[in-house]
């Protein structure tokens, strides 16, 4: 038995968005910009993608919503363009990110640092929650922008962006979040609190890899990232991505009408698994469960490193991660697990499970045992097990 449970990573492409994408490639191929049939041909179907896009995320007609070839994309171009418009025009010298944000926010706040913008990096707490008062106290007029992701990759805490946006809004400073893992897993509604550009991407809702998107509020700036044919309202210029859109479309809708299935019985199948897991000894989660996205859970095995329990877990057919999936090639600490403060010895042995409405439960009752015999396997013959301090644990969950 194979079973996937890294989605967080990627998703498994929803059969019917497939179905719904397929005509776009060898049937309906014009280019939309064409002034001929097989390019009008594509036209009903970008604008129902369009739709389903905004209508996922609750966006105002008047507001933007620019495709983008992957969150990383849209993530480095609201910084960048808030380096361009704000930083370089000295306007604002300030921006502030979390620390756990994904690497495209993180390796981009470090570019805008090293061309001489101050960045706060905004700490997160024992629960793996950022710190609201962090923003409040390091917020001055001359803050360009704040952007803070809404739930974090690697333990699915869901962060307090309602309180952030209302604390840019009293200061006059821009906000974005990065919502990719928040798209399918409670709902998303731009006009629900202040965000000025949300970022999201296909493929983690059961879309397909390679369309992101940027959702830009009405009348807040955005540098033109590519200029040529004005394409996406002159901000993105290029050759529409039919396929793309359409699939983005039909994902987001898809996630839209699945949302009470996972926040309710992927919940529960998430849920149940962890209690499962947690009676194995010295084991701790990081996060608490009402604060997490329905479908995440990092846990610790004490003395087994994250890279050697993937190992087990690969050969007994399961994908699972140790980090997020562009930093797990090296064999590095998690990195929330270094931002909660967890020993150095733990912040080594994260695994992340993560769900989607295509796990079963067979395939979670096939997963415990691989963990359990791993876990068995890799103790026996881990020197820093033996050694490990006893006791409570700061930050994490402790299991039996
Ligand atoms: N932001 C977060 C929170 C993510 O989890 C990821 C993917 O791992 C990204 C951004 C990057 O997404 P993409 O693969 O679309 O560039």
């Amino acid at each position: 038995m194979t079973v996937y449970l890294d989605n967080n990573a990627t998703t498994i492409v929803d059969p019917q968005v497939f179905t719904a994408m397929e005509p776009y490639f060898v049937q309906k191929y014009g280019n939309p910009n064409s002034l001929h049939a097989f390019a009008s041909e594509t036209h009903p179907a970008i604008k129902q993608g369009m739709e389903r896009i905004y209508a996922g995320i609750n966006a105002n007609r008047e507001d933007s919503v620019v495709i983008t070839s992957c969150a990383t994309e849209s993530n480095n171009w609201v910084l960048k363009s808030v380096y361009f418009e704000y930083v370089l025009t000295g306007k604002k010298n300030h921006i502030m990110v979390s620390e756990v944000e994904h690497p495209s926010v993180i390796a981009t706040a470090k570019w805008i640092e090293s061309m001489g913008c101050k960045v706060t990096y905004l700490p997160i707490n024992n629960e793996g929650i950022v710190d609201v008062q962090a923003v409040r106290d390091n917020i001055t007029d001359k803050t360009a922008l704040v952007s803070v992701m809404w739930a974090n990759n690697e333990t699915g805490a869901i962060f307090p962006v309602e309180e952030i946006g209302d604390i840019c809004e009293e200061h006059d400073v821009l906000f974005h979040t990065d919502a990719v893992q928040a798209i399918g897993k409670f709902p998303v509604d731009v006009q629900s609190f202040n965000v000025d550009y949300l970022t999201f991407s296909a493929h983690k809702f059961h879309g397909p890899k390679g369309v992101g998107a940027l959702y830009v509020k009405k009348g807040k700036e955005l540098m033109p990232l590519l200029h040529g044919g004005a394409q996406m309202g002159g901000y993105r210029s290029g050759t529409l991505n039919v396929p793309g859109i359409v699939g983005m479309g039909a994902a987001m809708e898809a996630a839209v009408e699945a949302l009470d299935f996972e926040m309710t019985n992927i919940r529960e199948m998430r849920d149940n698994f962890e209690d499962e897991l947690l009676k194995i000894d010295d084991t701790f989660v990081v996060t608490p469960r009402a604060k997490r996205t329905p479908n995440t859970i990092l846990i610790s095995f004490r003395g087994i490193e994250g890279e050697s329990m993937l190992w087990d877990l690969n050969h007994g057919g399961i994908g699972a991660s140790t980090g997020s999936a562009c930093a797990s090639e090296d064999l590095e600490a998690n990195s929330v697990m270094e931002a909660i403060g967890a020993a150095e010895d733990l912040a080594h042995t994260a695994i992340r499970f993560s769900l989607s409405r295509y796990t079963t439960q067979e395939e979670l009752d096939h997963t415990l045992a691989v963990v359990k015999k791993a876990v068995a396997r890799l103790r026996e013959i881990s020197s820093s097990f033996a050694y490990a301090p006893e006791g409570h644990v700061s930050g994490l969950t402790e299991g039996h």
